[in-house]
């Protein structure tokens, strides 16, 4: 065999082994051999499971999805490349035989609102905005508007309130409306949407199920009605996440309890001890009594579990002192992302909620002092130490 030929064939298409790995490999294949025409065919007509082409499936993918439906308990899952191509292949799916109207939370991450309006606003879809922790306000724009999806966060970006799922859940399923939730602030460690009566379930992966910053993703959980058409977008759109990326996904995953359940109880004590600095005005956490949303919260959420992030208010603080207090943060990572394994700070103003006009953001009320920590899982009171040292310059 001549150099070139060896180059393309020598090592590879290995039979695989009978022994099985403790890990998933990674399956860097486009396509897969099958072992004769007639079994091609039959994965081609979907009559057999198996792979041809990594756009339809691959091995590393169909795990990370096992893992993450089961996790959520759903029908079944799909691995995107981000949390907003899952968000948008949901959306697609979930309107196929249903009216191109979205209702959507007016508390909501900025990236999907720009994806309702500016990417699929010219495609037709009508989007209208809502406060979601009204249930009385969701069931008249629901009547008035007939919308054929409502979208809705577990738990909101950074004011952090906290959506009665079953609530809405009852609303949609009485109108024939796609229940589609982002749980990438709650995880499934601490609400699960499909229990409650979500149809769809949405995660950015970049965040807490990765966990570690270094992969971005997102996965759609789906019940079985929604699951066919799902896959069959796939097939054709590609929005898939790479396989490295569904390793390196799943890997986060196995810590993932773990590490949230540890933000968790950083958060809550980080949030107590804001509560009682003189340099800081209000502080926001869903433990709080007084929380608009205490008796969802109660119903919703786990005893003791109310998430990572931390939102709080810096008395009497413009810009110029927000900038001055993030810039001497030492240990917290001034960074756009969340739910990493180390502290992070954004300051929403100039960041997540910069293009939010004044007034939506006062009808939110977001202020200008408002910072928002993604509390990690390093000792709290080295957290406490760097807030305090910065804080105090
Ligand atoms: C980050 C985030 C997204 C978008 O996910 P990407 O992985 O960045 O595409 C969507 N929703 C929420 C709540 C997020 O925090």
């Amino acid at each position: 065999m001549k150099i070139q030929t060896k180059a393309v064939h020598a090592g590879d298409r290995k039979r695989p082994q009978q022994q099985i790995p403790v890990s998933t490999p990674v399956h860097f294949a486009a396509s897969w051999i099958c072992a004769d025409q007639a079994e091609q065919d039959r994965i081609f007509a979907h009559e057999q499971h198996g792979y041809a082409y990594s756009r339809y499936a691959n091995p590393t993918n169909d795990a990370l999805e096992e893992l993450v439906a089961a996790l959520e308990n759903g029908h079944g899952a799909l691995a995107c490349s981000s949390g907003m191509m899952a968000l948008q292949h949901a959306l697609t799916a979930a309107l196929l035989e249903r009216p191109r109207r979205v209702l959507c939370a007016r508390d909501i991450y900025g990236a999907t609102l720009k994806l309702l309006y500016d990417v699929m606003g010219p495609f037709g879809l009508r989007t209208e905005l809502v406060d979601a922790n009204d249930t009385a306000a969701v069931e008249a724009a629901m009547d008035r508007s007939r919308p054929g999806a409502l979208l809705v966060e577990t738990i909101s970006n950074p004011l952090l309130r906290v959506a009665d799922l079953a609530a809405l859940a009852r609303l949609c399923r009485t109108r024939n409306i796609a229940l589609i939730v982002d749980n990438t602030f709650a995880t499934p460690l601490l609400a699960r949407p499909m229990e409650l009566g979500a149809h769809l379930v949405v995660h950015s992966s970049t965040k807490y199920l990765g966990g570690h910053g270094d992969t971005l993703g997102g996965l759609i959980v789906s019940d079985e009605a929604h699951y066919e058409t799902i896959r069959r977008f796939s097939r054709v759109a590609g929005p898939v996440m790479g396989p490295m990326e569904a390793y390196l996904t799943m890997r986060g995953i196995k810590t993932f309890p773990l590490r949230m359940e540890r933000q968790c109880r950083n958060a809550a004590a980080l949030a107590a001890w804001l509560r009682k600095h003189p340099k800081v005005e209000r502080v926001f956490y869903p433990d709080d009594p007084a929380h608009p949303d205490a008796a969802v919260i109660r119903r919703i959420l786990p005893e003791g579990l109310y998430g990572g992030m931390v939102s709080f208010e810096v008395k009497g603080a413009g810009r110029e002192q927000i900038f001055g207090f993030l810039d001497r943060l030492r240990l917290c990572v001034r960074a756009t992302s969340l739910g990493d394994v180390h502290t992070m700070v954004l300051y929403p103003w100039i960041a997540s909620h910069r293009d939010v006009p004044p007034e939506q953001k006062a009808a939110m009320g977001l202020r200008e002092n408002l910072v928002r920590f993604s509390v990690g899982i390093e000792a709290v009171e080295d957290i406490m130490a760097d807030i305090e040292q910065a804080l105090g310059g």
